[in-house]
């Protein structure tokens, strides 16, 4: 490879490309989303973390992984009446991933990993993942990055159930340690209004017994769900390490998972 160690896909040229495949490279697609994040972060915290996160455990599998450039916008209509947020209709983004994945499948590559930071995409990537599976000759997973690391959120985070979703401890953390000018912290509030329900409530740790999304403005004013007045550098930091290793070791893992063949019954 012409620069050497790199893992970005587009840091390639198509001979170097050729290479990568034969060393049986994962692919990873980070996807978050241009979205309001409360008054005290800018928009791309999805895209950054997700993409931070994914550099980071780059760096620790540097062989094993060519990083895609990130899909920057998500499915969040529902945050439209903040300004700024862009929204993507489901059905044109769950097949702008399956191209990505049938692109990257015709080059030959075997192993994709849809990592993603934003909470609404995850029905979504899902979809791509299972459907992608079927149409390629590929294996591709989707998840969420905290959610390869829950047993450390549930260790750093001070917040209550229903208090971590949204432009608060963690996420906040996150951008704190990894880029503390972005984060207005004098303007940092916290807010809950969701309506109490023993079924219903969000959390990207433990979320709720049902699934339910109502217009994100007719429970928050300031477009906080949680309380980014706990957030820290260092809360960030063990949560940046934690993801990043438990990233590095799902890509290895994954690398050297075999594609088992099909056994046709009829
Ligand atoms: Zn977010």
């Amino acid at each position: 490879m012409a620069e050497v160690g790199s893992y970005y896909y587009d840091k390639l040229s198509w001979p170097e490309m050729k290479e990568a495949v034969a060393q049986r490279r994962v692919i990873v697609l980070p996807v978050g989303s241009t979205e309001q994040h409360g008054p005290h972060l800018p928009l791309d915290v999805d895209n950054f973390l997700c993409q931070s996160v994914c550099e980071g455990a780059a760096r620790l599998a540097p062989d094993d992984v060519l990083l895609m450039p990130p899909l920057s916008y998500g499915f969040n209509w529902h945050h439209i009446d903040f300004p700024g947020t862009i929204g993507i209709a489901w059905d044109n983004y769950v097949r702008f991933l399956l191209d990505i994945v049938r692109s990257v499948a015709h080059h030959g590559f075997r192993k994709v990993l849809i990592v993603n930071g934003h909470g609404s995409n995850r029905p979504l990537i899902e979809v791509a993942a299972r459907q992608a599976t079927m149409d390629n000759e590929v294996i591709c997973a989707a998840f969420t990055y905290f959610e390869i690391a829950k047993e450390a959120v549930g260790r750093v985070r001070e917040s209550p159930r229903g208090w971590v979703a949204h432009a608060d401890e963690i996420e906040t953390s996150l951008y704190l340690y990894l880029r503390p000018e972005g984060v207005r912290t004098e303007l940092a509030e916290a807010e809950n209004n969701m309506l109490p329900s023993e079924f219903w409530w969000q959390d990207l740790q433990e979320g709720g017994r049902i699934g339910m999304m109502e217009w994100w403005s007719t429970f928050s004013h300031t477009g906080v769900l949680g309380d980014p007045t706990l957030a820290s550098a260092e809360k960030g930091e063990a949560l940046y390490r934690a993801v990043t290793e438990e990233l590095a070791k799902l890509i290895r893992e994954f690398k050297e998972r075999p594609i088992r063949p099909r056994e046709d019954h009829h």
